[in-house]
């Protein structure tokens, strides 16, 4: 299965996708992860990153469509792979698809991870707490993450309908407890994989 977590920062995509990788082996895609680890370890691409990610914006398109190639043409992603933070705007989404096209591949669902904006800030500032005791994350102070909210809302948001227009998309309560989202997921994957092996 190839997916995409959608939902805004604090959602619970990266947890998800970790859970997915450990009992299903989908490589989990954090493109956050790999910017992450292209600042510590004092890249190019690190030093470009740095501020930007610091101050709650997007990487470049063409930066972020390049890193996602790359990864994607790896051996382990044909067991199936989620993308957690990928796309983020309209063409991230645009550029996947024609990589997806070229490669052979193709998305089963876009799962959208659903939060209350309210019970969200309170996520944000728990981790923003933790990040003030010693967490590596620079990007998680509450200021940070109020941009990076509406960053969100105003690039990354726009893509839902695109998904929504090809049949992708499917949405869960990310407000329920982390068990509950993964049984939600795990139904919406068990549902796709029916369909997969009946005759049409
Ligand atoms: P994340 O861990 O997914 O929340 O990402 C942390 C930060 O990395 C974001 O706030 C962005 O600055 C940057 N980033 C991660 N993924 C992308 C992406 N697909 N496009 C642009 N910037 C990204």
């Amino acid at each position: 299965m190839n997916i995409i977590l959608l939902g805004p920062p604090g959602a619970g995509k990266g947890t998800q996708a970790k859970r997915l990788e450990a009992e299903r082996g989908m490589v989990q895609l954090s493109t956050g992860d790999m910017l992450r680890s292209a600042v510590a370890s004092k890249s190019a691409l690190g030093r470009e990153a740095q501020a930007i990610m610091d101050a709650g914006h997007l990487v470049r398109d063409d930066v972020m469509i390049g890193i996602i190639a790359d990864r994607i043409s790896h051996p382990d992603c044909a067991k199936g792979f989620t993308l957690d933070g990928f796309p983020r705007t309209t063409a991230q989404a645009e550029a996947l698809d024609r990589m997806l096209k070229e490669k052979g591949l193709r998305l089963n669902a876009v799962i959208e991870l659903k939060v209350d904006q309210n019970a969200l800030f309170d996520r944000i500032q728990g981790r923003a707490s933790e990040a003030e005791a010693g967490s590596e994350r620079a990007d998680d102070n509450i200021g940070v993450l109020r941009k990076r909210l509406e960053v969100y809302q105003g690039q990354t948001a726009p893509i839902i309908p695109y998904y929504k227009k090809k049949g992708l998309l499917h949405e869960v309560n990310g407000m329920q407890g982390i068990g509950a989202v993964a049984k939600a997921i795990d139904a919406i994957l068990a549902h796709k994989a029916n369909k997969e092996i009946q005759p049409c």
